[in-house]
């Protein structure tokens, strides 16, 4: 039986690829921090996986949970993930997102160097990108504290590949939603208002800059991606990504154009919510090699993923489920 080992296992993530895993197969054993209390993503499969504590900042730790684990891949998707926050949590973020990839690096190399290791990159090592959309060849130029710490643990794979043969991949992944976002993340948030408003249950909702763009996609077609890079014959990294951009005003009339509302009526601007110079970048990713060499195609578009989410946020509001609960969807 193969054995996979994920780290950030409770985050959004790191529930579909576990369902993912589980369903090829796999026996799934997730690194939770130390004293982590349950969590909801995984309450339907809490009984098929295995939970270990570790500190992703402490080697031995580390080393012990991999040895027990004994893994024949491992993915590490644990950071900090909400990119405004990592302003307020630098050095937080720094530890976590770049020195906990490279301490499960290291911790790799002692066990077992065989182990196939994916990292857990993102869009925003590019920053102000060089050129639209990016590739995995565009030269990283990272603006944000998150985007700084997700370089360090992007070179950090490349480098224990280069040096020491290490089956180290990175998913240089684009924004991805699902109903187990939580609502500071703005496709929720939109699903959320359009699901909210026509229920009668909020008069309006408050949005920034409706001109921003983005590439978003959803997280069950990008875990698939993870998936396959560590089945391929040799590591390399990819870029995951739609490779089109939408507006949040697009995002925005998707949302209540479902509803059957027409936006205009409900939503106020409110320039306090507009993000910094360093957030407002035009981010695109180009796919093709993901799509020649991993034959990844995502299977829902964004007008699919806009419904599923106000789908999703509809059913838990007529149920009176949390906001927070994040069922299997
Ligand atoms: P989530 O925030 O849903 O999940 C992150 C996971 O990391 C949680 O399980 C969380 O554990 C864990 N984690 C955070 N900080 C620590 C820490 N200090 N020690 C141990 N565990 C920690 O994020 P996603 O699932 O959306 O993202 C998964 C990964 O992919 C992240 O690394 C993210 O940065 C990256 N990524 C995500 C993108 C997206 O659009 N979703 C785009 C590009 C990259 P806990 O629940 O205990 O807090």
């Amino acid at each position: 039986m193969k054995r996979a080992l994920i780290t950030g296992i409770g985050g959004q993530d790191g529930s579909y690829l576990a369902e993912l895993l589980l369903e090829q197969g796999y026996h799934v054993v997730g690194l939770v921090r130390p004293g982590a209390e349950s969590y909801d993503n995984l309450a339907q499969i809490a009984h098929e996986i295995e939970l270990q504590e570790a500190d992703l900042l402490h080697q031995t730790s580390l080393t012990q949970a991999l040895r027990v684990a004994d893994p024949g891949e491992v993915y590490n998707l644990a950071a900090p993930s909400f990119v405004p926050a990592s302003w307020d949590r630098p050095v937080q973020t720094a530890e976590f997102a770049a020195v906990g990839a490279t301490s499960l690096l290291e911790a790799i190399r002692t066990v077992n160097p065989k182990i196939r290791f994916y990292q857990a990159s993102s869009s925003e090592i590019f920053g102000e990108p060089h050129e639209s959309p990016q590739t995995e060849q565009t030269p990283l130029a990272p603006l944000t504290p998150y985007g700084v710490a997700k370089a360090y643990a992007h070179f950090s794979a490349r480098s224990y590949r280069q040096r020491y043969g290490l089956f180290a991949c990175s998913g240089i992944l684009y924004n991805h939603e699902s109903p187990r976002r939580p609502l500071e993340f703005l496709p929720r948030k939109v699903a959320h208002g359009a699901a909210a408003v026509s229920l009668g249950l909020q008069d309006e909702l408050v949005l920034g800059d409706l001109d921003a763009r983005r590439d978003w996609g959803y997280a069950k077609d990008y875990v698939r991606a993870m998936w396959l890079m560590l089945q391929q014959e040799a590591p390399d990294d990819y870029v995951v990504a739609s490779g089109q951009d939408h507006s949040v005003r697009e995002l925005v009339q998707c949302a209540f154009l479902h509803v059957g509302l027409s936006w205009e009526r409900y939503v106020r601007v409110d320039p306090a919510l507009e993000r910094g110079a360093a957030e407002l970048h035009w981010l695109v990713g180009n796919p093709a090699k993901a799509h020649t060499q991993l034959g990844w195609r995502p299977e829902v578009d964004f007008t699919q993923l806009v419904h599923l989410l106000v789908d999703a946020d509809l059913e838990r509001l007529r149920t009176g489920e949390a906001a927070t609960s994040m069922e299997r969807r």
